[in-house]
């Protein structure tokens, strides 16, 4: 099985989501959670683009990472110049990371319409600007913007993009959904045209626009490609980039990549919550395998179930990610509910005693009335306390 690297834009892509705004001292805190994940490549940020991203590269070159190698990001040289007198390139040499990661153009109508360049000068522009970064010593990664798109519209053209970014010298090609409006069977096809033509390792790069990032991540990962491009919680522009706290425990737990080790894996639902808190985001309480809600359980046959087997209604162990199982207490509880509930109390309620079914059919007295003791632990527990008479009804 090919070793994946997995490769976090959280603190590059993923700050380009709407309100999210990370301090250079937050970005340094996230690089070490995620090196303590076991990220195999964290990109840092586009030292090209802002002073932010300059300062936090030259402070986080004196953090030391266990797992992880940071990478900078940047565009290849503009068109009309050298390499040399490139801005943006000079400041991604500056950052000092060993890794690179350079993004160039490969639809052809960005080439007239966004860089208004002719397409012999970007393909100029892709080979030169790697071989310069190769020949100072760089390892190269080549995102291969809006590779999809330009492949369903110019699919030479595009070819001819990744073929100069492999003659500049480039470690790996990313393939990038930009628009992230690419459907899994289209990726397939394409993908098996570049295999056919690149012989170097490639990535992925996909983003949520049509709901599809993390099937075209999964897919492109069981096509051969060897790393994959996404954010925690899938934060990004518009609607997000892949998620990698799906597609994480999705190559480890149901397709077999040993992509962390299980004790990291068991930090991933503590890892998305930490980042939930540095951007200031409420955390997605419906996410697959990290959410609140992810392993919780309300309907009484459901509970009942569980209770006897968790897998009668979970398709895997919460603590392999870190999460937990909760048993919900509502008008839609069983019995089952009620003793999972109030197994910590020693109370030893089971089925048969008339206690478990009375405790249940206030509750549901209650709620018809409109009180919802769901989300009301604490008051959960005061009802039983009450009808175990270890406080008085009164209280
Ligand atoms: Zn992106």
């Amino acid at each position: 099985m090919n070793k994946i690297d997995i490769y976090d834009t959280t603190l590059r892509d993923g700050s380009q989501r709407e309100g999210v705004s990370l301090s250079v001292a937050d970005k340094l805190k996230i690089v070490g959670k995620l090196d303590e994940f076991g990220i195999s490549c964290i990109e840092g940020g586009w030292p090209g683009s802002n002073p932010k991203d300059i300062e936090f590269f030259r402070r986080a070159s004196k953090v030391k990472l266990k797992n992880a190698r940071l990478c900078a990001f940047s565009s290849t040289r503009r068109p009309g110049i050298a390499v040399t007198e490139d801005k943006n390139i000079r400041a991604l040499v500056e950052a000092g990371t060993k890794t690179v990661t350079l993004f160039g153009k490969s639809w052809d109508f960005h080439v007239h319409d966004a860089l208004e360049t002719t397409l012999a000068e970007n393909l100029a522009m892709i080979k030169e600007s790697i071989e310069y970064l190769k020949a100072l010593g760089h390892e190269v990664f080549f995102d291969a913007e809006h590779y999809f798109d330009g492949y369903k519209a110019n699919p030479d053209y595009a070819l001819a993009t990744i073929e100069a970014a492999a003659a500049g010298g480039a470690d790996l090609i990313v393939l990038c959904d930009t628009n992230g409006g690419l459907m899994p069977w289209e990726l397939i096809a394409i993908l098996a045209v570049v295999k056919d033509r690149i012989k170097i390792p490639l990535g992925i790069h996909a983003h949520d626009d049509s709901g599809m990032a993390t099937a075209n991540s999964l897919l492109a990962v069981r096509e051969g490609i060897t790393q994959v491009q996404g954010t925690i919680n899938g934060y990004g522009e518009r609607c997000g980039n892949a998620n990698l706290c799906t597609i994480i425990p999705n190559l480890q737990l149901k397709m077999g990549f040993p992509v962390v080790t299980p004790e990291q894996l068991r930090g991933l639902t503590k890892l998305s919550r930490f980042i939930a808190e540095q951007a200031n985001i409420a955390p997605a309480d419906h996410q697959p395998y990290v959410g609140f809600y992810s392993f919780a359980h309300k309907g009484g046959i459901h509970v009942d179930a569980v209770s006897k087997k968790p897998a009668t209604y979970e398709h895997a162990e919460p603590e392999q990610i870190g999460n937990q199982r909760r048993i919900l207490v509502s008008e839609l509880a069983g019995r089952s509910n009620i003793i999972l509930k109030t197994n910590h109390n020693n109370f030893k309620l089971d089925k048969g005693r008339t206690e478990t079914a009375a405790v249940l059919q206030r509750i549901k007295e209650l709620e018809h009335y409109g009180y919802q003791f769901e989300g009301a632990e604490g008051s959960f527990e005061l009802l039983v306390l009450k009808m175990m008479k270890v406080l008085p009804a009164s209280l």
